[in-house]
């Protein structure tokens, strides 16, 4: 039996966890749980899973565990195997570092831990002897396939893209796209800043990253393909030349048992997927000029540094002013290209750099909007 605490609990990440562990009662016991703003959800999900020990993060008060100490207590008094971050955005690198420091595994959906702090995440794993077990579909993918066909043998990583919103919408009309237009999702069914940065293929960008640091490839190791159908996840391209993937149907609940049962493959409640009816597979460039933010990301991992940090703050600064309708969704790009123009070369000693680093690039991004576009 393996006890998990879920972060991030009325989330989409959260609630497909939550799926998992109450299908498969004999595998596992929810032992806790975190929601930011919805303590309505909270409770009524506490009170389902017979679990009374939650914290509301984004709450100054209350008789329960609350706020950003709140959290940090959550994780470091709850009894657990695993915890589960399905946090959204930056604010879930000091939840896992928690957990890491408190030695226990990491079932991680949150792609900044890795895109702002890869290297100390990694080390500090190592250090208390827990794993990292990437729960981003992608990553799930490329973590099964790199670990059953070996390292050594890997020549490089293939990472599927559903194109977003906008992978059929001529460049000229992308200046004048909405909020509304960026919110629907061809595949997944998501929280609206992930949604946009799939739109924007920022999403892709970041999981360049995370392919970087987490599986220590060069970025040019690390490719992309637009695969509309969502069906297979991502594949790895052997020293012989040959591709596997790893193929599903999109359904998050995979990569969320994967990670719950990693070394093992158990049978599940899932839907199994039928080849022969899936109809289309198809595959495409994607379109590095209309969509910058890709090759953007795959600058900055290359330069390491805190580029990678600068890249995702300046990202999500962006993307609140987009929501916010101060900026057009094509200015997204601009934003971010602008504060990566400072020098970010020098590599974070610890977290406290990398949230000083983020905290600076968050200040640049917003100063050239106001300046800019206000
Ligand atoms: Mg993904």
């Amino acid at each position: 039996m393996k006890r998990i605490l879920v972060l991030g609990a009325t989330g989409s990440i959260g609630t497909s966890g939550l799926d998992v562990i109450e299908n498969n009662p004999s595998r596992f016991k929810l032992v806790g749980l975190s929601a930011h703003k919805n303590l309505d959800k909270l409770k009524q999900t506490a009170a389902k899973f017979n679990c009374n020990n939650y914290c509301l993060s984004g709450l100054d008060s209350g008789d329960f565990l609350h706020g950003e100490e709140g959290l940090k207590k959550l994780i470091e008094t709850s009894d657990c195997d695993i915890v589960l971050n399905g946090i959204a955005g930056a604010a879930g690198l000091l939840p896992s570092i928690t957990a890491l420091n408190c030695g226990k595994d990491l079932a991680l959906a949150n792609k900044e831990t890795i895109v702002m702090a890869g290297y100390l995440v990694k080390e500090l794993a190592k250090k208390n002897n827990c794993r990292i077990l990437p729960v981003d579909s992608e990553h799930s993918a490329v973590f099964n396939l790199i670990e059953k066909y070996g390292k050594e043998y890997v020549d490089s990583i293939v990472l599927t893209a559903s194109g977003g919103a906008f992978r059929n919408t001529p460049k000229e009309q992308l200046a004048s796209v909405t909020v509304k237009d960026a919110l629907k999702h061809p595949t997944w069914n998501m929280g609206p800043k992930i949604t946009i940065d799939s739109a924007s293929l920022a999403n892709k960008g970041l999981e360049v990253i995370e392919a970087v640091r987490l599986f220590d490839v060069d970025a040019d190791h690390v490719d992309v393909v637009i695969h509309p159908q969502s069906l297979i996840h991502s594949l790895i391209r052997t020293k012989d030349g040959v591709l596997y993937a790893q193929i599903s149907i999109p359904d998050m609940r995979h990569p969320i048992l994967s990670a719950f049962t990693w070394p093992e493959y158990v049978p599940n409640h899932l839907e199994v997927f039928d080849i022969a009816q899936c109809g289309e597979m198809t595959f495409k460039k994607p379109r590095y000029d209309d969509f910058r933010m890709l090759p953007l990301a795959r600058e900055a991992a290359k330069k390491s540094g805190r580029y990678t940090i600068a890249y995702n703050a300046a990202n999500e600064e962006a993307v609140a002013a987009f929501i916010k309708e101060k900026i057009k969704f094509t200015d997204i790009p601009i934003v971010t290209e602008q504060v990566l123009q400072a020098d970010w070369t020098k590599e974070p000693a610890d977290f406290d750099e990398v949230f000083a680093a983020d905290n600076l690039a968050r200040q640049k991004a917003s100063d050239f909007i106001s300046g800019e576009f206000c």
